[in-house]
Parts: structure tokens; sequence; C-alpha cells
């Protein structure tokens, strides 16, 4: 399925072109003009852009690169609309790695190749297809998988099951599809991963309306998925799973479910596929008195939209991403907001980040051929490996309170200088909103000016004092101030790590899943866990990421895995996989040792990240190229199959 429309022959005129290209990005556009018209001299050495987005916009061109650039590109468009717009060839391997060199500079190229051309996908194909079918490999076998959630993660799963005529189920607890999209719907709510990046490789979309497009966009998108790849027929909406149980003889999961009218049912499943996320059970503070408040609370994941706001004096407790996205509207509307903040927020700076798509760059995706697959690309590897060096711990490093090593601290005076900017000068907000630990140890927020600017306005403050107590009538402080509220809004976020609560789950030897991870889930590769045969978490431990890439694309690597596993299954005869322990626990040893040699494992800052026994048990620590590699094919050493 594909979302993107097919390219339309040039009319434009010259002068429209060059109106067109003032909003080109334009290091993609050179790329996708060199493929187009064949033409490599437009890939010059001085206009090979910055590494990563810390090069800023434009890959870090400075004005008169960006007037070569333009010139380059009018040139090579005129030239092409002249010829009649011929269709381009595709590249071959030679002509990729040419331009690959030019876009990603002294990278290891050929190491990446395979990744890269899948994630390009010029071809249109999807390239990620499973490329078997049940029936092909295993015609007598029966093979039936639950997945739980029908959210980002779980209607890829169900798509690519689809195409290799596995039968599931989709069990979602909610009435629709979508999430965290759907859950979510406070104002504000918007993706903070370019969009034309945070979407299926399978499902690739090029209008959309926002550069980082807003919760409703989002959920439309995932509702257009599941009718579109016609998965909506496999769902039990309002469905949720209390229990899963293993059965070693028949192999076979047993789930006790509740359905949308109440009732206790059981189904069995071969394999169950939890793709129920990490940020999906709302987590309200441990502060004392949240009972007691008299007036309207909710947290944001739970936005009661009825409760108007307009006059009252609202309380924000948390100053994490989705305060960072709904405190400026609750402004707006409020009489007078306290926003409490325990921890202050690294700003990334991203001045387009409530912009639309202008309006010459949807002219390119339509009229120039592959702009928009060099685009999506483009964005993938800006916000990918290139990143990583200024998460690295160097154990040498005299300020580790302030920075994980040079290239962390580099980051950190680049946004404490965006952040000095924007406070201009208010010190007492600087002092205020200048965080007192690494950049990137903790989820950053992004910024285009409005979380400092809703801080100038005369009715909203930000309290860094702490909480005492929440009173019937408010907030007390440690100080002793008394805030009167009309209205706390909890933005203190989600219970993370505590994964596939509240389902009990039973494996082999009548192992609780809870109790054997004892607060400390694991998993290898994220997705396997010893004892509980066939069961496959996607979004599991140890799978987000901090700095590089999108959660999608790790989503679909989960996905290839688990085809990949079911497929290693069949083909062996086998009903079950159970992980090895011995693989799972030299798996998770590097993911710790990793972990430790990034900033986020180095700070000792409050995060989500790390789990109640001090363990980062969210992030994965390496590249996007290894957890692809590593997620390719399922090896049959690392499980006992029966
Ligand atoms: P969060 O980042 O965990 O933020 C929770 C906030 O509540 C923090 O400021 C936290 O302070 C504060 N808090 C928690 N308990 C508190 C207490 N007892 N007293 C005072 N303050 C307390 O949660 P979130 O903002 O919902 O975001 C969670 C994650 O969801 C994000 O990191 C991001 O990955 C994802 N998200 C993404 C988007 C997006 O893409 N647009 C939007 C929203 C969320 P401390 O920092 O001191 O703990």
């Amino acid at each position: 399925m594909t979302l993107s429309h097919p390219t339309v022959p040039i009319r434009a005129t010259d002068d429209e072109l060059r109106r067109i290209l003032e909003d080109a990005e334009l290091p993609s556009l050179l790329v996708a003009l060199a493929h187009v018209t064949g033409d490599e001299s437009l890939l010059q050495d001085d206009l090979r852009p910055g590494a990563g987005l810390l090069a800023g916009p434009q890959g870090g061109y400075d004005e008169q690169k960006i007037e070569k650039a333009r010139g380059l590109c009018l040139d090579a468009l005129r030239r092409y609309r002249d010829a009649g717009c011929p269709a381009p060839e595709l590249p071959d391997d030679d002509r990729l790695r040419r331009i690959f060199t030019f876009m990603m500079g002294d990278q290891p190229i050929d190491e990446y190749m395979p990744l890269l051309q899948d994630e390009l996908a010029l071809d249109g194909a999807d390239v990620r297809a499973p490329g078997w079918q049940l029936g092909d490999i295993a015609p007598d076998a029966s093979f039936f998988v639950a997945i739980i959630g029908a959210g980002m993660s779980g209607l890829a799963a169900a798509f690519r099951l689809r195409q290799a005529g596995v039968p599931f189920v989709i069990l979602e607890k909610n009435d629709e599809v979508g999430g965290t999209w759907y859950d979510n719907t406070y104002p504000g709510c918007r993706v903070d991963v370019p969009n034309h990046f945070y979407s299926y490789s399978f499902a690739q979309k090029d209008d959309w309306p926002q550069l980082f497009s807003t919760q409703g966009v989002l959920l439309d998108y995932f509702r257009s998925c599941a009718d579109d790849l016609d998965l909506r027929r496999h769902v039990r909406f309002g469905t949720e799973l209390r229990e899963a149980v293993f059965d070693e003889e028949r192999r076979v999961w047993t789930l006790a479910i509740r359905t949308a009218d109440g009732k206790e049912e059981s189904l069995e499943a071969n394999a169950v596929i939890s793709a129920v996320g990490q940020l999906n059970r709302p987590k309200m503070p441990e502060i004392e008195g949240v009972e007691d408040f008299r007036g309207p609370s909710f947290h944001s994941a739970c936005w009661d939209a009825s409760v108007d706001l307009a006059g009252k004096r609202v309380v924000v407790i948390g100053t994490g991403a989705s305060a960072g996205q709904f405190v400026p509207i609750v402004a707006d509307q409020a009489a007078h907001l306290h926003v409490f903040q325990r921890t202050a927020p690294w700003l990334l700076p991203t001045l387009d980040y409530h912009d639309e798509v202008p309006k010459g760059l949807q002219w390119l995706y339509r009229h120039v051929p592959f702009y928009s697959q060099w685009y999506r690309f483009w964005l993938f590897w800006t916000g990918a490996e290139g990143l990583l060096p200024m998460v690295d711990v160097d154990e040498s490093w005299p300020h580790p309170e302030r920075s994980s090593g040079p290239a962390n601290d580099m980051v950190r005076e680049m946004l404490t200088l965006y952040l000095r900017e924007q406070c201009g000068d208010d010190d007492a907000l600087f002092e205020k909103l200048v965080p007192d630990y690494p950049p990137l140890s903790k989820r950053f927020v992004r910024d285009n000016g409005i979380w400092p600017a809703t801080f100038k306005r005369d009715h909203v403050d930000l309290v860094t004092t702490g909480i005492e107590r929440i009173t019937e009538k408010g907030v007390r402080t440690v100080d002793g101030d008394e805030i009167p509220a009309d209205v706390i809004i909890y933005g203190t976020g989600f219970q993370a790590s505590d994964f596939l609560t509240p389902m009990k789950v039973v494996g082999r030897g009548g192992r609780d899943l809870h109790d054997w991870w004892d607060g400390d889930s694991r998993a290898y590769l994220g997705i396997t866990v010893p004892h509980f045969p066939n069961l496959f978490l996607m979004y599991g431990p140890n799978t987000n990421i901090v700095v590089n890439g999108s959660i999608i694309f790790f989503s679909e690597c989960e996905v290839d895995y688990v085809l990949a596993s079911i497929r290693m299954l069949l083909e062996n005869g086998k009903g079950a996989m159970d992980c090895r322990e011995a693989v799972h626990d030299a798996y998770n040893q590097k993911i710790d040792a990793s972990n430790s040699a990034r900033t986020w494992g180095a700070a000792t800052v409050n995060t989500w990240y790390r789990n109640a026994k001090g363990r980062i048990s969210q992030n994965w620590p390496g590249t996007l190229l290894e957890y692809w590699q590593q997620t390719r094919n399922a090896d049959p050493a690392d499980y006992e199959l029966f």
C-alpha cells in the first residue's frame, strides 16, 4: 500500500520554480535531482551536508551554500522539465554508493548498504514483506496468533502476518485502533519525530499536512492503514486480555479475555504478540492528598475535555514531553496557571515544530520523482547514528554532573545558548529552565520558543519549590505556600517500566512473568523471554530509542523477527520456541554494559528510562544498524525448539 501520489510532469515557469525552491530541503533535493537527471555534478564536495540533526536546517549550509544549492537545483529542474520529465532509472549500487557518500560523508557505507537500500526502497517494492506463505512452507500446519493491541506495533504485526497467510486476531481494549494516538487527546498533542519518517515503510505518505503532525492526523493515518490494509475485520474491540497461560504439553497459549459486553471468554493461540506499548498506563504521582482535591483533576493521557479551563486557576504537575505540548495551550485559556517543575527538561530547538508543510515542499513531492523517498531517507539518516557520539560517556571527563563527555558538553553549550536567547534578560527564568544534568540523559522536549515564552506571561508561574501535598483546595508547597486551584492536571508520565501490566502471564512450569522479572523486565532482543515460549514482545524492554531513529523503525524490525521466528518454527516442524536463558543473559549483560556507556546510563537524574531497581530497562544503547542486523533472522541455536 502506498499513500504517496505518483509524480506529475513539471509545467512551472522558471519564476515559479524559483519560488518553490524557497521551501526546498536542499541536501535531499540535490540528491533526488542527481538521481532523476543522472547528473552527479550536483553532488559537489563543498555542498556535503553536516552530520546529523545538530548540523541544523539545510544540512548546516550557510547563506552562500544555500544560494549555490538553490541555483544548481533550479538548473536541474529546468533541464528536467525541458527534456519532458523522462522517467528516471533506478541507480545501480555504484551510483547509490556515491550518492550515500555525498549524504553521509565518511560513514562505513558498505556496511550500511543493505539497510539503506531497504529503508530507501526506491523501486517502491515492499522489501520487508515476509516473502513466504504459511501454506507453502507448512501446508498441514495450523498456526494461530493473538496480537494484543491495535496500536502502531499491533497493526504492523497484523499486516505482516496477513502477508504470510498466518491467521490471527487482534485483541484491543479500546473501541478504535491507534493506541497512544487514540488515548492521548490532550490539546497540543503531536509527534516529536518528523512525520515523513514517523510512518510505516509499507504505507508511506507524502501529503502530511504538518512537519510534525498533530494527534488527529496521526490517528487518521493509523485508522486508514487499518482500513486500507484490511486489518479492521481482525480486531476484537473493547476486548481486554486478563491472563495468558502456556500449556507445555499442547504448546498453546490459553487466553482469558474480557469482551466488550463484560463477558469472560477463553481463546487459544499458538503464539502471542504483545503490542501494548510502553507508554500506555498513566502514572499518577506519589504525592499525599491526591484524592483530597475537591475540584476536577485528571491525567494528561485521560484528558477530560468536559472541564472548561477558561478563566480557571489551573495547576499542572510535570514538565515532560506531554506537558511541553499542552501547557502553552492551557495558558491561553486559564486565568492563572501554576506549573510545578521537579526537573527541568532540556529543550531541543525546533523552530518549525508547529509548521505546516510548506507549499513548495508539497509541490516538490508531487513533481520530482523519488524526492519524497529521498527526503524520508534524509530524515532517517540525519536522525540516526550521527547523533550517537553525543551520548557517549567519557570516563576521564572531569564534569560528569554537567555532561558525559566533550561531545555531550558541546550539546549542552548549544542548548544552554538557546535557552539564554529565549529567556532574554529574564535571569530568574533562565536559572529555572537550565537543567542541572547532562543533556540527552532524559528525553528532550522539542521547542519552537513557546515553552520559555509561556513562562514570561504574567498569569503563568513556573514553580520549582517542591510539593508537600495536595489539599482540598489546591497544592501546598514544602515552603508552606498554598496555591489555590480550580483544576489540577497531572502531566506525570506513564508506568513505563511495568511491562505487560496488569496482565497475568504464566509460562512453562507455572512461572509468572512478573514474578520472574521481579520488577526488572528483560528480554532477548527486547522480544523473547526464557520460559515463555512463543510470547513475542513489541516495544519490549530495551527497545526504546533516545536520540536515534523512530520507534516505527524498531517496531518493523521486531515484526520482521517475529515473522522469521514463526517461519523457523514451521520449517523445523516444531510447535514452540523457548529462548535459552544463557543467550538471554549474555545479551542483557551486553545491553547493560552498552547502556552504562551512554549518557542516560551514567547520569543519576530521574528518568522513566530506569526501573525501580535502578537498571536502564527501556533504552536501546546501540546503532540502528545493529538492531536491524540482529532482527533479520531468528537463529535456532538461540532457542529450545519443541
Ligand atoms: P514524563 O516525561 O515521564 O514526564 C513526567 C513529568 O512529571 C516529569 O516532569 C516528572 O518530573 C513529573 N513528575 C512525576 N512525578 C512527579 C511528582 N511526584 N512530583 C512532581 N513532578 C512529578 O512523561 P510524559 O511527559 O508524559 O512523557 C513520557 C514520554 O512519552 C516522553 O518522554 C516521550 O517519549 C513520550 N511522549 C512523546 C510525545 C510526542 O512524541 N509528541 C508526547 C508526549 C510524550 P521528573 O522529571 O522529576 O521525574
